[in-house]
């Protein structure tokens, strides 16, 4: 079988998108990666097969989907998970008892509660540092530390930490970077190329990209590591199905189209914000207002499709403005086609709402689909008026 991941290394990411891992299948020619809806596989003999036993362990299906992540990102091997907290999870099963983990401080609301109530039990510890500040990681680094856990742009601050100066910092520490890629996806950043060890993400956003499935992945270079990894995804469990990976597959063909649209509508929006005298502030990376500008600039090939802003009259305004957009929906997630609008105190961030990392009540957070922009404005501009 020819290995798709030399052959189209330097193919464009539009093409890598509709082609990674994804052969006429050599059973039927089936130009789509079927869905393989099964368990297990027959044996030639004891112990002889087609490279398949059984589906926990390993399923075509997933096997596609895995190779398409490994090609996107830029990586030798990707593992596919049932969520993106499963695949965190299970890379954190990495760790032992009295090791230590620097994390950015302004992570996911999911993967703080992970590290803090389930992981912490069994004797891991982490220390959450300004992740804008490289020296700050640094100085967080002991003699046990073992990991450098980042997300790059944060959800909802769109704070951005410098991949580069960090995986310099973590070899000459001799210790791993995993970057959560979750927000800005590997059509605007591939943090492998930037000498991190280890990328996660949670497909169910713009990966999947559809609303209409939950996933997780990891995709890394390092052989020993991805045995461990590979071991770790079976003994533990937590794959996804064979029609999970089939609908996450279908979205990536579509992904570098739509994060073109997702940034340009956001650019939009967060030009239309900024000038409504509403508004208190707009975080955007795109924007020249935001403090890692030249960093986002640098660093990803566009400003992704999230926007955060804040309303002059705070959080009683915030809530009148998510009940009044018609075409913005009110709910958690993001990443989809679909326009959505949340308050992430009261609702992604409820479990770090009592934490010192507690997001700004009237924080409102955008996460801007492929619609029509000037739609999508006028629709903010009428449940804005009269805030
Ligand atoms: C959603 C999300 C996760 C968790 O992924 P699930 O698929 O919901 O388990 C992790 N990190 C980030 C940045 C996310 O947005």
């Amino acid at each position: 079988m020819s290995n798709p991941s030399v052959s189209r290394k330097r193919l464009h990411f539009e093409t890598l998108s509709v082609h990674a891992g994804v052969e006429p299948d050599p059973a039927t020619g089936s130009v789509m990666t079927p869905i393989y809806q099964t368990s297990t596989y027959a044996q030639d003999d004891v112990g002889q097969h087609k490279g398949y036993e059984y589906s926990r362990t390993d399923n075509p299906t997933r096997t596609a989907l895995q190779e398409a992540m490994a090609i996107l990102e830029g990586g030798r091997y990707a593992l596919a998970f049932s969520s993106g907290m499963a695949a965190i999870d299970t890379l954190l099963r990495l760790f032992e008892p009295g090791d230590h983990v620097v994390s950015g401080d302004d992570v996911y609301g999911g993967t703080f509660r992970l590290f803090e109530e389930v992981i912490a039990a069994y004797g891991i510890r982490f220390s959450y540092v300004d992740a804008t500040d490289v020296n700050q990681i640094s100085s967080a680094i002991r003699r046990n530390t073992k990991l450098i856990w980042l997300e790059t742009p944060t959800n909802p601050m769109l704070r951005l930490t410098d991949l580069k100066a960090t995986a310099e910092i973590a070899r000459q520490a001799g210790i791993l970077l995993a970057v959560d890629n979750t927000f800005a996806s590997p059509a605007l950043q591939q943090p492998l190329s930037l000498d991190v060890n280890i990328v996660i993400h949670s497909t169910t956003k713009y990966i999947g990209g559809h609303s209409d499935v939950v996933g997780g992945v990891i995709v890394l270079d390092d052989t020993e590591i991805y045995g461990r990894l590979k071991f770790l995804q079976n003994a533990i469990g937590a794959i996804p199905g064979p029609q999970d990976c089939f609908l996450t597959l279908r979205g990536i063909k579509t992904l570098a189209i739509r994060m073109e649209a997702h940034c340009r509508n956001a650019s939009q929006i967060a030009l239309f914000l900024t000038d409504h005298p509403s508004v208190d502030y707009v975080i955007f990376p795109g924007l020249d207002s935001h403090p890692q500008y030249d960093l986002a600039k640098r660093q990803m090939a566009g400003p992704g499709g999230i926007v955060s802003f804040r309303l002059q009259k705070g959080e009683a305004a915030a809530r009148n403005v998510v009940q009044k957009t018609k075409l913005f929906t009110l709910a958690e997630s993001l990443g989809g086609v679909e326009s959505l609008i949340e308050l992430p105190h009261p609702m992604t961030h409820a479990s770090i709402a009592h934490s010192q990392f507690a997001i700004d009540p009237g924080l409102i957070r955008l996460s801007i689909g492929i619609e029509n922009a000037q739609d999508l404005v006028d629709d903010l501009a009428q449940a804005m008026a009269k805030t």
